[in-house]
Order: C-alpha cells, then structure tokens, then sequence
C-alpha cells in the first residue's frame, strides 16, 4: 500500500502552520514550526507570487496531509462528496472526518491521526466488537469503537488518553477514556469540523 513516508514537521512546514500530525511534541517548544515556520529548502523563504491556483492547490494539499491521504484516494473522496447530495465541500470534510483512523484520534485513543492508523492497522481497535484493520472504515450514527482489551493500557494508549484529558470534546462524538470506547452520536455537520481548511477552494480546483 502506497504511503507517504515524508517528515510529519516538514509537511506542517511547507504549509506554514501546525497540523498537529505528532501528538504531544506539537504541544512542546520543540516543534519545528514554532522555530522555522517556513518550508524547509533552500528557497524556503523566498517570495511566492500568491495566483488562484496556488492558493487552490495549498488548500487541497493541507487536507491531505492533515488526514495523512494521498492525492488518488482524496481525489476519489472529493467524487464520492460530488455525488452526494449537499454541498461538496461539507460532504468531503464529512468523509474524511468519519474514518475510522480520525475518529479514534478525535475521541481520544490516539495522539495523533498516524498513531491512530497505526492502532487500527496493528488490529488493536474493535467496532462494534469486531476487529477493524482498515483505517478508512467509514463508520456512521452507533457505531461503537473500542481498543481491544489485552491493549486497552499499553504505553501509546495511556498517553494518548492523558493528551486527551486536556482537549475540547468532539460533540458528534461521546468518549469514555476509562473502558476507552468512542461511541458515534450523530455525523458531524460543519461546524464540529474545526480543521483549517477552506474547502470551497478545493471543489473549485477539483471542478476546473
Ligand atoms: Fe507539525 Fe507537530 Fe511537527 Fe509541530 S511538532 S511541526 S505541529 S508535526
């Protein structure tokens, strides 16, 4: 399965700000965007002439990697989201939102999206009582995630659970840190979607 192997910090770099894709480092003074916030190279600091497309194409790619999804699996999210009924733009954020991966990050099991797909991965998270190794799965209202019990208190668990002590809650989701389990309440509408991207930008470069 392709994968994309570049440094979290340089992909947060690139696009100017934090991604939050290392969990607790991204809360430390170690993080590289709070010491070089510009893309790394040696025109890393130059001036870009800011055209449309530009800032189309940086819209798209923040998404990505703020999801951790490459450009052919985004690409077939956003004519999925196009084929649905409501506004494009929402029903791709929606997507994107209910994978399993990002729910187990949002409810608080994971320190980050790539530690998440790595739980589900390594078959640690159940849905519904039933061992989930796919960390697209896309879940809907009443499904139940949980970590299997034999790695409900391993060390990435524990601190994932720790960091989460201290985050907003997600309203569409209901989280028990204790017998780590995530119920989903209902499917986020745009609102509990509080990722920075202007998704409008990315339909209009996808519909050119
Ligand atoms: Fe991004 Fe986190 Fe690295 Fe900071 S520490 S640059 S927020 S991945």
């Amino acid at each position: 399965m392709a994968r994309d192997l570049d440094p979290s910090c340089k992909k947060c770099r690139r696009e100017r700000q934090k991604l939050f894709l290392k969990g607790e480092r991204c809360e430390t003074d170690k993080c590289a965007i709070e010491r070089r916030p510009y893309p790394s190279g040696e025109h890393g600091r130059g001036r870009v002439k800011e055209t449309e497309y530009l800032l189309q194409l940086r819209e798209k790619q923040r998404a990505k990697r703020i999801y951790g999804i490459l450009e052919k699996q985004f690409r077939n999210y956003y004519e999925l989201a196009a084929r649905q009924k409501g506004i494009t733009g929402e029903n791709l954020l929606r997507l994107l939102e209910v994978r399993l991966d990002n729910v187990v990050y949002r409810g608080g099991l994971a320190a980050s999206r790539k530690q998440a797909r790595q739980l589900v991965r390594h078959g640690h998270v159940l849905v519904n009582g039933r061992k989930v190794d796919i960390p697209s799965q896309r879940l809907k209202e009443g499904d139940v995630v949980e970590i299997k019990p034999s790695s409900r208190d391993s060390a990435v668990v524990l601190n994932a659970v720790k960091l989460a002590e201290g985050r907003p809650v997600v309203r569409w989701l209901k989280s028990d840190l204790d017998a780590r389990r995530i119920t989903v309440l209902a499917m986020p509408t745009r609102e509990d979607i509080d990722v920075p991207v202007k998704e409008s930008l990315i339909v209009e470069l996808y519909s050119k």
